[in-house]
């Protein structure tokens, strides 16, 4: 199985990420299956480099569509190097951000459309799909607010106006809309304990857990 998890920022995605790993190992020792956790961009040696490219780069050295093609040639690279093989040797891999996040970011948030994006994505990667995306969602202002207060503003991202942020959870939302049966929306505007149970929910009810 193939989990993934997505969220603007401050939706508190790497906390919940933890705690959901954690679940999912206890669970998944009774059945003898191993959990690989890993993340996007990034997740193989290739992509971690490619994702130097891209975080740390100044804002505006790539273009939407540059940056939508090297999030995409990591993703191959990170699929091919550790997602796949992980997943044919039965093991559960669970990943921070997938193709979802280019969708939201560069598709929506950034304007290049969702055609472009989807189009990269099958050439890129054929049909392959996670079995389960959860996504967290929160309200803008929330979430800004938290990931100001834990970055200082520092990421890029943070740094773009509302409208961008806005577009990007009316991405994430319409994503969930169109594939009802891959994702799943949680409220992340809750404290901790609170949105690690929705997901869990989540997750045991849709994989049987
Ligand atoms: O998961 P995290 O929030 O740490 O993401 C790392 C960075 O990559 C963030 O600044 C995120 O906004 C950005 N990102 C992006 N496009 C993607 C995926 C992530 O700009 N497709």
């Amino acid at each position: 199985r193939f989990i993934t998890l997505e969220g603007g920022e401050g939706a508190g995605k790497s906390t919940q990420l933890r705690r959901l790993a954690d679940s999912l190992r206890v669970s998944l020792r009774a059945r003898d299956v191993e959990l690989v956790t890993t993340r996007e961009p990034g997740g193989s040696p290739g992509a971690e480099e490619i994702r130097g490219l891209l975080v740390t780069g100044e804002t505006g050295r790539w273009s939407a569509t540059t940056e939508a093609l090297l999030h995409t040639a990591a993703r191959r690279d990170h699929l091919e190097r550790t997602v796949w093989p992980a997943l044919e040797t039965g093991s559960w891999v669970l990943c921070d951000r997938f193709f979802d996040s280019t969708m939201a970011y560069q598709g929506y948030g950034l304007g290049l459309g969702r055609d472009l994006v989807e189009t990269l994505q099958t050439a890129a990667l054929g049909g392959f799909r996670p079995d389960l995306t959860l996504i967290l969602d929160i309200d803008v202002e929330t979430g800004l607010r938290r990931a100001v207060a834990r970055h200082g503003g520092e990421d890029r991202y943070e740094r773009m106006d509302i409208g961008f942020h806005q577009r990007l959870r009316d991405g994430f939302l319409d994503i969930a809309r169109q594939e009802p049966e891959r994702c799943a929306v949680v409220d992340a505007d809750a404290d901790l304990d609170t949105v690690q149970a929705r997901i869990w929910d989540t997750v045991a009810g849709r994989l049987g857990l």
